[in-house]
């Protein structure tokens, strides 16, 4: 399918299905209900399904409550994928990021529409909107409603949540940034989206708890191996129950290991029930999406990837200490 077939098909009214990965962040939240608005406004069905839940924070975003959660309703996320004669998927180019829904959509003969901006896409998709230098998948759907031509549908609403993909995938305009992330943040502001409002409900809206846990992560779980410039912090499945950890929770700790001089990946590990979850950062040229896909099962972005292993806490730990060395040096 190119464009012009995507269009035609878009003629009619259809029964669409917009899907994001697991643990949605801010960016598969906002591109997902930008794109659902757009399309709403097109005259199509749509519901937006997640895998798990998504963080509270984001429930300043209008049509957030009509999301479908899989983990919270599984035959109705399911009977929703077989029913649909079109399948977006967000921000995620990998059929295992979505779990159980990914059987619907490999068996699904509905169109199958991929707008995504991470690395390596498996191909199971009709149609791709795909840039591994854009921002955000939400700059990549504004991208792609311009392709449609409907640019001028965008209103304020769908500004929100878009301008919310762009500042949570780019650290506020910190990272990932390319001159057309900007261009299209004015063009969002222009259409009356309140950034600062965004900026506010975003990153002021923390618990004690949270505040509590990034001062243990700091003081007790932190290692910083000057020699080779990358640091660790770790939690075991006791700091989990001792600080009351939810999902999504440990959002953003990761980032301070990189605000100490000269270290150029960050790593975050935690234990899981089964699993032991690691988030990655990086610097410059080092991929750590390379560092993810190659020892942990994972993937992502040069410079943010993550991944998970069936191994010990210990293992994992030692694991990183003996591969990142490599990694770093120039
Ligand atoms: P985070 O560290 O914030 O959980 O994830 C950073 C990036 O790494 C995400 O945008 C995602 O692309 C990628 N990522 C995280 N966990 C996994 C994983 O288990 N598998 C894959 N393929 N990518 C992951
Ligand atoms: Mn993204």
């Amino acid at each position: 399918m190119d464009i012009q077939d995507l269009k035609a098909w878009l003629e009619l009214p259809r029964d669409i299905v917009i899907l994001s990965h697991r643990n949605p962040d801010g960016d598969a939240i906002g591109s997902s209900l930008g794109l659902a608005m757009y399309l709403r406004k097109k005259f199509h069905k749509v519901q937006v399904i997640f895998p798990s839940e998504y963080p509270v924070v984001f429930e300043y975003l209008d049509h957030v409550k009509d999301i479908l959660i899989y983990d919270l309703k599984p035959n109705e996320s399911k009977q929703a994928v077989e029913k649909a004669d079109t399948i977006f998927c967000l921000d995620f180019n990998g059929l295992d990021r979505i779990d159980k829904l990914g059987e619907g959509v490999q068996f699904s003969k509905a169109k199958k529409i991929l707008i995504d901006h991470h690395l390596d896409p498996e191909p199971f998709s009709d149609y791709e909107f795909l840039d591994t230098t854009a921002s955000s998948t939400s700059e990549l759907v504004y991208l792609w409603i311009k392709e449609m031509g409907d640019i001028d549908m965008a209103d304020v609403r769908i500004g929100e949540a878009l301008f919310t993909g762009l500042i949570t995938d780019t650290g506020s305009f910190k990272y990932n940034t390319r001159p057309m992330t900007f261009r299209i943040a004015a063009d969002l502001k222009e259409l009356g989206v309140d950034d600062f409002y965004l900026q506010d409900q975003i990153f002021n809206a923390l618990k004690s708890k949270h505040l509590r846990l990034l001062g243990h992560c700091l003081a007790n779980r932190m290692e910083i191996i000057e020699e080779h410039e990358f640091a660790i912090i770790h939690l075991t499945k006791k700091d989990y129950i001792d600080f009351d950890i939810q999902r999504g929770d440990t959002e953003g700790i990761v980032n301070h290991l990189l605000y100490v001089k000269n270290i150029q990946i960050a790593a975050f590990v935690t234990e899981q029930p089964t699993i032991i979850k690691l988030s990655l950062r990086s610097k410059g040229d080092i991929s750590v999406q390379e560092v993810a896909t190659k020892y942990f099962n994972g993937g992502g972005h040069k410079n943010a990837a993550g991944g998970g292993v069936y191994a010990s806490l210990h293992d994992v730990l030692e694991k990183l200490k003996r591969v990142l060395p490599a990694y770093t040096k120039k």
